[in-house]
């Protein structure tokens, strides 16, 4: 599989649309998970910004390693140990691939995007980043990309800044612009909320970044299942996506990293795997990967990832891209026609989210709603999606929050726009 070059999820403008168009239907075949009745009725999963459901060959891919090769990695001089090891180092393969990282080494396998960023606050920046100095996150980050930052600052001193964003969600790059400086060490940002459902301008915010000496990790949780990502064209120091977001297991993601990032890091979790050589006086280390992956790895979950993200490039990430932006205008457009529905993150720039609240329900909670729609088959998840400070920004306690993936359609979409009015008929 050849890197790709395009620089972010895009495209999101009907003229950047390309002309050819996935089946959707053969694509849903292909996912075991849809093909079952929710209280009665066929399943309408819009959940997937929580977690993607599964196409059969990356179950087929788990089945096959705890069925066939089932063995530990890396040590093992058996027929077994060397197939498992070899599988696993082709997950890395893909992944490098997949995100088009300079070099295979620094393809880390972690359990997810909270764990990637938790690895590179307590290894990099813990050692880079000290009294005096700032970290800037925006005002739209998940909890992951939040509490670890904010335990770093208090451990060495240093101090969080957050840009802010409008009422559409659109950060404003201008205040991103002038909270840099050269105290600023790290840049932390989501690439696509999942709260909002904005594509941010990563390219730019990593340029200006840059420009003041600053180093960026990019959260690409809800990036990585939209579209075609390329750190090397993104320009970022560190990438971190989750595996089950992404039609993988759950329990592993990847931290990618510049190779001179994470050596300076030094090593994380220590234990096996991770050593060059032990003995009670002084233990020394492995290079990367081995360096931060201390431990037996879930090689089951990265065998499928790999199988995951062969599957999703095959399917052709710029058509998932067009298909998605298809979906969230449908469903834009259904969700507006309804009175009473106010939508959450109206930025020009968006993927593959559609949260909103209903005003004019008396008393009713995002979670009344989900109760509702989940009556009707329509999986939707409520709440305030781990980002409580976007929350306290609109004021809401949360939102009722629709997502996308490649196996949705616009009879999704229909399903949805009809629970919504029927809960709206039962909570007025
Ligand atoms: N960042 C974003 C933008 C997310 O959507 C999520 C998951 N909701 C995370 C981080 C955390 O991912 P995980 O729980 O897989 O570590």
């Amino acid at each position: 599989m050849a890197p790709r070059s395009a620089p972010a999820v895009q495209p999101t403008r009907t003229t950047d649309l390309p002309t050819q168009r996935l089946d959707i239907q053969s694509i849903r075949a292909q996912i075991p998970a849809l093909a079952q009745l929710v209280n009665g009725k066929p399943l309408v999963y819009l959940d997937s910004g929580a977690t993607s459901l599964k196409p059969q060959i990356v179950i087929d891919a788990l089945v096959d390693y705890y069925g066939g090769c089932c063995a530990n990695v890396h040590r093992g001089v058996h027929t077994l140990s060397q197939r498992a090891t070899t599988l696993l180092e082709q997950a890395r393969e893909t992944v490098q691939a997949y995100i088009g990282a300079p070099e295979l080494h620094e393809c880390i396998f972690v359990r997810g995007v909270t764990e990637g960023i938790n690895l590179v606050a307590n290894t990099w920046a813990q050692r880079h980043i000290g009294p005096g100095d700032e970290i800037l996150i925006t005002a739209m980050e998940h909890h992951s990309n939040i509490v670890p930052w904010q335990m770093l600052c208090e451990r060495v001193g240093a101090t969080l800044k957050v840009a802010p964003f409008d009422t559409r969600g659109v950060l404003d790059m201008d205040a991103f612009a002038a909270l840099l400086s050269s105290r600023t060490k790290l840049v932390a940002a989501v690439q696509v909320s999942n709260a909002l459902g904005t594509i941010n301008p990563v390219v730019e915010m990593v340029q200006l970044a840059h420009a003041v000496g600053a180093k960026v990790l990019l959260d690409g949780a809800q990036a990585v299942p939209h579209g075609p990502v390329n750190v090397a064209a993104l320009g970022c120091d560190f990438y971190v996506f989750s595996g089950h977001k992404v039609f993988a297991p759950t329990g592993i993601g990847v931290l990618w990293g510049r190779r001179a990032l994470l050596e300076a890091g030094g090593p994380w979790h220590g234990g096996g795997d991770m050593i060059r050589r032990v003995t009670f006086e002084k233990s020394t280390y492995a290079e990367l990967p081995a360096l931060l992956e201390a431990g037996t790895p879930h090689i089951a979950g990265a065998i499928g990832l790999g199988a995951a993200l062969r599957w999703q490039s095959a399917l052709g990430l710029d058509l998932i891209a067009a298909h998605e932006a298809d979906l969230l205008a449908y469903g834009t457009r259904l969700l507006e026609e309804i009175d009473g529905v106010r939508l959450i993150g109206t930025s020009p720039n968006k993927a593959g989210v559609l949260g909103f609240v209903l005003d004019g329900t008396i008393g009713a909670h995002p979670s009344d709603v989900g109760m509702l729609l989940d009556q009707q088959g329509v999986a939707v998840r409520t709440g305030h999606h781990c980002a409580e400070p976007v929350m306290d920004f609109f004021g809401i306690p949360g939102t009722v929050r629709a997502s996308l993936a490649v196996y949705n359609n616009r009879g999704d979409l229909d399903a949805l726009a009809a629970g919504v009015q029927k809960a709206i008929r039962l909570l007025s």
